[in-house]
């Protein structure tokens, strides 16, 4: 049986989750085909033709942008006329809005937020957390043969390779949604994407004051670094929502993640563990943050800091 993977697009940009789902479709192994609903499916078709893509399916829909009742109609077709065993969807605001409602409709198994998916012995068991990151669990399917798995972003590399994919449309006939896509606004305080940045300087409150912050912005900028921030310095007002690291802030995995002052809690690690290099210096040689750093120094971060602005 197939998998079926929903490509996500955005103001005609593929979302690089889409290549992550096309890794976990391979993973799991079977054919994998892969969905792209837009107005002009072909501006897309070159972008997910990677390596391990069997099929891809062109779908034609009257709007520019995603909308939830369209792509519920459509996905809902696709999976009845194809029954792929599995359909992999980003664990994204848009995919929220439709692939709950998708498998509760077709009585599928379903899970969210999934970051490990393997075959055993021809049952999907996913893999999730529970209790704000605090537990991670197993999840099955019993008494269901296909699944809608809502995956996390970063969870999986992404897709490369030029891949051979034979492209067939597919014509779905879509009521149009009760919600219309209007436009976009833009938002103002996002002054920068930490998701997006190779290196991360992130700071928690070992910081201490509000005022020691801008030592560390110029310390970022010094060492060619982004500045990111635990909760705390978000809650305190010192710093934009758009650079706190976690949970219910952004997941980053950059390629170099250096935290001063930042104990390690669960929902802070849920937004950073699978960066490349974690680099932890905390006066606590018991920080949690030590459990996943792979270079860790037990030292105070203000001396570390001078010792930074000294190398460079
Ligand atoms: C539902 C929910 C969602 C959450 N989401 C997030 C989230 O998205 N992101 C997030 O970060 N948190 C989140 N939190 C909060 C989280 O539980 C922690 O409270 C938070 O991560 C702690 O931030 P911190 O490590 O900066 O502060 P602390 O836990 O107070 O740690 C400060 C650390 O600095 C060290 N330190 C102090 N002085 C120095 C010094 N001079 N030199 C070196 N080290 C020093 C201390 O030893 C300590 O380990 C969430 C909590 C909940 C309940």
């Amino acid at each position: 049986m197939s998998i079926l993977v929903v490509a996500e697009h955005v103001r005609g940009e593929l979302r690089p989750v889409t290549l992550e789902l096309i890794s976990a479709a391979r993973e799991l192994g079977g054919p994998v085909a892969v969905a792209v609903l837009a107005r002009d499916p072909s501006g897309f078709t070159d972008a997910v033709n990677v390596d391990g893509v069997d099929e891809i399916l062109a779908v034609p829909i009257d709007q520019e942008e995603f909308e939830n009742d369209v792509y519920q109609q459509v996905v809902e077709r696709l999976i009845e006329e194809r029954s792929p065993r599995a359909i992999l969807l980003g664990f994204t605001v848009n995919a929220m809005a439709y692939g709950p409602a998708l498998a509760a409709k077709l009585g599928l198994g379903f899970a969210s937020d999934v970051f490990a998916v393997r075959d055993e012995a021809g049952a999907l068991v996913a893999e999730r957390s529970y209790y704000g990151a605090k537990v991670n669990g197993e999840v099955e399917f019993p008494g269901h043969d296909q699944v809608v798995l809502l995956l996390r972003a970063t969870a999986w590399p992404p897709a490369e390779g030029s891949g051979a994919a034979t492209v067939t449309e597919v014509a779905v006939p879509a009521d149009g949604s009760r919600a219309r896509h209007q436009g976009w606004v833009e938002v103002q305080a996002a002054d920068v994407d930490i998701t997006t940045a190779d290196f991360l300087l992130s700071v928690g409150r070992g910081i201490g004051e509000k005022e020691n912050l801008e030592q560390f912005e110029e310390l970022a900028k010094t060492i060619g670094a982004t500045l990111s921030v635990s909760r705390p310095i978000v809650d305190a007002g010192w710093m934009p929502s758009a650079r706190q690291v976690g949970q219910s802030g952004k997941t980053v995995k950059p390629k170099v993640y250096l935290a001063l002052g930042i104990s390690g809690a669960v929902q802070h690690l849920a937004g950073m563990k699978t960066s490349g290099t974690i680099i932890a210096v905390n006066t606590d040689p018991e920080a949690a943050i030590f459990n996943v750093a792979h270079y860790g120094a037990v030292a105070d971060l203000f001396e570390v800091a001078e010792e930074l602005e000294k190398l460079y």
